[in-house]
């Protein structure tokens, strides 16, 4: 799995990011070291935001507390790596700012629970004059405190790569995973301007992912429903079995892995359409719905990707900015299904969910969701053009 963002786009160079996911192989003293250092995380973690709360209700400003602060009344917090604690801090600092930024979207931070939360752990690579904290050799990665531990590597960093973090992750099946996220500098792509004729305009649709002002859909692969089916046969089972028997808990791991299997398969899809959709537009429009509100409906097998189309736009966004290209995202507000996108009539009330509606002003027939797609482009477009005009004449 790949992915990337582009940062710093100024003089001509960026930095892009990537990152490689290789399965690890721990021996025992390796997972058992894991182990504690996922739940030192969690624990400094709930220790920091428990007195940042403590500290907020006192004295109401905002302060958390750095790791080293906790070593002595929990010395076991030494044994494990001290970037790994040092990334709790920056996490916990991170999810506040999101959360003081946009609180409406983000809930404060929460605390960590074993049986709920991932294990995972995150160190950042450190240059010394001896070398690196943290590289990978022929057939592992050298962490910090455990050494090099075993691992598998689906493909290699090319020239260039410089090794920024890892993340180090224990799946509920439990195998374990590492996240290596790379930088690379490249050249500022140039800007490219959207055209109609390049310009993709897409309605997120409830039964098929997407619906492009084009006709086209994304329709979820036949796969990724039947694993669905299966897990609500699972579930059924599950129901039915005594909690805490073998076949219980048999089932469970089952369970949990069919999930993973769910996600990765969701992932792929979801990564697969979004560079099909930036390689071949030079511009592609959405509207801002809340994906918040979207993931909140309860998932059913027809409509398997429902939380994913957030992610999807995210993907999107960055596929495109790496080319120098835009996603223009239209206000939520804009009426872009009650409208004809033939002669700009607006309906007063909107279109029945499923099927084709006529015009009454020009007669053209309109498929709901196509329309709306076609009214997202021209409306993105008219949005893209005035915001350039004022760029210009300011
Ligand atoms: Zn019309």
């Amino acid at each position: 799995m790949a992915g990337g963002q582009t940062r710093g786009l100024t003089a001509g160079k960026a930095v892009q990011f990537t990152t490689i996911k290789a399965r690890l192989c721990p021996t025992q003293a390796q997972a058992e070291l894991f182990e504690k250092t996922f739940g030192c995380c969690r624990y400094i973690w709930n220790r920091m935001l428990a007195d940042q709360q403590r500290f907020y209700i006192e004295t109401d400003k905002h302060f958390i507390p750095t790791p080293a602060k906790y070593k002595n009344e929990a010395p076991f917090l030494r044994e494990v790596d001290n970037q790994a604690l040092i990334q709790e801090h920056n996490k916990l600092s991170q999810a506040f700012r999101v959360f003081f930024k946009n609180p409406e979207c983000f809930g404060p931070p929460k605390f960590k629970k074993k049986k709920t939360d991932k294990d995972s752990f995150t160190a950042c690579n450190h240059k010394f004059e001896s070398g690196p904290t943290i590289y990978i050799t022929k057939d592992g990665i050298r962490m910090t405190k455990a050494g090099i531990v075993k691992a598998k590597f689906p493909r290699r960093p090319r020239n260039g790569w410089k090794l920024k973090r890892i993340t180090v992750e224990k799946t509920k099946s439990g195998k374990y995973y590492c996240y290596i996220l790379y930088g690379y500098e490249v050249k500022t792509p140039e800007a490219v301007a959207p055209a109609p004729e390049t310009t993709l305009g897409l309605k997120y649709s409830m039964g098929h992912f997407y619906v492009a002002d084009n006709g086209e859909t994304a329709d979820p692969p036949h796969w990724l429903r039947q694993s669905y089916e299966k897990i609500v046969k699972i579930q059924r089972q599950l129901n039915r079995m005594q909690p805490g028997s073998k076949n219980y808990l048999d089932t469970v791991q089952k369970y949990r892995a069919l999930h993973e299997h769910i996600a990765n398969q969701r992932k792929d899809f979801i990564h697969k359409q979004s560079s099909r959709i930036a390689n071949g537009w030079d511009a592609v429009c959405v509207r801002d719905d809340s994906m918040r509100d979207v993931s909140q409906k309860k998932i059913l097998p027809g409509n398997a990707l429902d939380s994913g189309f957030g992610m999807f736009r995210e993907c999107l966004r960055y596929k495109l900015a790496r080319q120098g290209k835009t996603l223009i995202v239209v206000d939520r507000a804009a009426l872009t299904t009650r409208t004809c996108s033939a002669c700009g009539f607006v309906r007063n009330d909107r279109p029945h969910q499923k099927g084709a509606w006529a015009c009454p002003k020009c007669g053209a027939r309109q498929d709901r969701e196509v329309n709306a797609a076609k009214n997202i482009k021209a409306m993105g477009l008219d949005q893209y053009f005035n915001q350039e005009a004022a760029r210009k004449s300011a």
